[in-house]
């Protein structure tokens, strides 16, 4: 099933055509319009001319998110103000955040591409999407909310926390689907836990939707065995108008990326030279149908990779996996390059691992990881106990080669979030 099957399906060349197209009237606009990017056009010495082929993407200048910054409120800005229905922020962690303009166009082009994604996975206009993100300033919830509104299905705004009352409303209303991030998912399950709900027998859950933080394919799998559901990863950015840039489809084998709304880049971070398809590196991506506020090569600090192949679904547009880290999330503990994914991808595989983990750097060459434990574990004997610990500390060695001091805490202990959850905490540079 498709929402819009001609764009979907698109040809590949007409796809390529369709985007160069888009790129030059993008660039036109922000050429006419928007004195950042004619700043920089002119120190880069190049005009719309110069835009011939996609290649010639990698004339253009790259917009960061200290660009956004440097630029709020209204810098870049490519309509008048008029012209403008919504506004988003976007978090960040330091300093002003980031402003998000949308005009009209833009809300139904988000919608859009949200309700291709939830066809995607199977939706019908019988599902019922309860919405656990946060609504207001992000992203998050608002343009999902929109797009399955779109679809048809009925949007339960339930916003995030308030779990006891979660439960209530998949019950009372038959929540089909789920939309939330991976950790409170982790959460819930463990509070379904312990008040006995199966899934399967008390609700009629089918899928849900996890994205706005990283997770591991193990994080998934442990997920989809408690829920007895299937869950699809979605990823997305404000910047990009968040939700609905790649989604899974049906055959959970990487996100489809939408590339008649986006030109996707994946460039080595070092060299800014693009990596060869299939590697990995950090995902940039210009903005092909937005109005409002469009960017160019915008540097996500994610990294992916390309996953080569056509997709059994019929979709042509690219798949790219797993965000496998963030260019900022690296740290690096005794000279070795760490992803905090690498070490969920190994507790969530250990059996007698609970829902939640934190992570201490107390100095360069100390990595300390806090692991919630299933409770039989701590009621169980001492020898049981100091095995997992000695198993955990082991398989965490191998996969970042650094040994970990492992400290296993009770569930329920180490903090959780209704937002975005940071799992590391850095005592370095506090
Ligand atoms: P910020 O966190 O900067 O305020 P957003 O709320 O827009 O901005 O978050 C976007 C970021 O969240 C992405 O750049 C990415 O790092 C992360 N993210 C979103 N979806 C996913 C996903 N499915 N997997 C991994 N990371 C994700
Ligand atoms: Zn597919």
């Amino acid at each position: 099933m498709y929402w819009n099957e001609e764009i979907e399906t698109i040809d590949r060349s007409n796809l390529k055509k369709l985007q160069l197209k888009r790129l030059q009237g993008t660039v036109r606009i922000l050429y006419e319009k928007v004195p950042f990017y004619q700043n920089k056009f002119k120190e880069l010495g190049i005009t719309p001319e110069d835009i011939k082929s996609l290649d010639d993407v990698r004339k253009l200048p790259f917009t960061t998110r200290e660009d956004l910054r440097d630029n709020y409120p209204y810098g870049l800005l490519a309509v008048s103000r008029d012209k403008i229905v919504r506004l988003h922020t976007s978090s960040g962690t330091t300093g002003k955040p980031k402003a998000i303009f949308f005009s009209k166009n833009d809300i139904n082009q988000s919608a859009e591409l949200i309700a291709r994604c939830l066809i995607m996975t199977g939706v019908t206009k019988d599902d019922v999407l309860q919405n656990m993100m946060t609504y207001g300033l992000f992203t998050g919830a608002l343009v999902m909310h929109y797009g399955a509104e779109k679809v048809g299905i009925l949007v339960i705004p339930a916003g995030p926390g308030n779990t006891e009352r979660q439960i209530a409303l998949m019950q009372d209303f038959g929540s089909t689907c789920l939309h939330l991030t991976p950790s409170y998912a982790l959460y819930l399950s463990e509070v379904m836990e312990s008040k006995g709900i199966k899934p399967k027998r008390d609700l009629s859950l089918k899928r849900a939707y996890l994205g706005a933080e990283p997770y591991s394919e193990e994080t998934r799998k442990k997920l989809e065995s408690m829920f007895e559901i299937d869950i699809y990863n979605s990823y997305g950015l404000s910047e990009m108008n968040g939700p609905g840039v790649a989604f899974e489809c049906i055959c959970k084998n990487g996100m489809h990326i939408w590339e008649d709304n986006f030109l996707v880049e994946i460039l080595d971070p070092s060299s800014d030279e693009p990596v060869k398809e299939g590697q990995e590196g950090e995902l940039v991506l210009t903005t092909l149908c937005r109005e409002g506020m469009p960017l160019l090569r915008y540097r996500t600090k994610d990294i992916t990779k390309v996953i080569s192949g056509d997709c059994p679904c019929g979709r042509t547009h690219r798949r790219i996996s797993r965000i496998l880290g963030r260019v900022d999330d690296m740290f690096i503990v005794r000279g070795v390059n760490i992803f905090p994914q690498q070490i969920e991808r190994v507790l969530m595989s250990i059996k007698g691992v609970a829902q939640n983990y934190q992570i201490l750097l107390e100095s360069y060459d100390k990595l300390s990881v806090k692991v919630e434990i299933e409770q039989d574990f701590f009621d169980g004997s001492i020898e049981h106990l100091l095995n997992l610990k000695t198993k955990i500390t082991e398989k965490l060695k191998s996969e970042i080669l650094v040994t970990p001091k492992v400290e296993l805490v009770e569930p329920g202990t180490l903090p959780i979030s209704e937002g975005k959850l940071n799992r590391v905490i850095d005592k370095r540079t506090l």
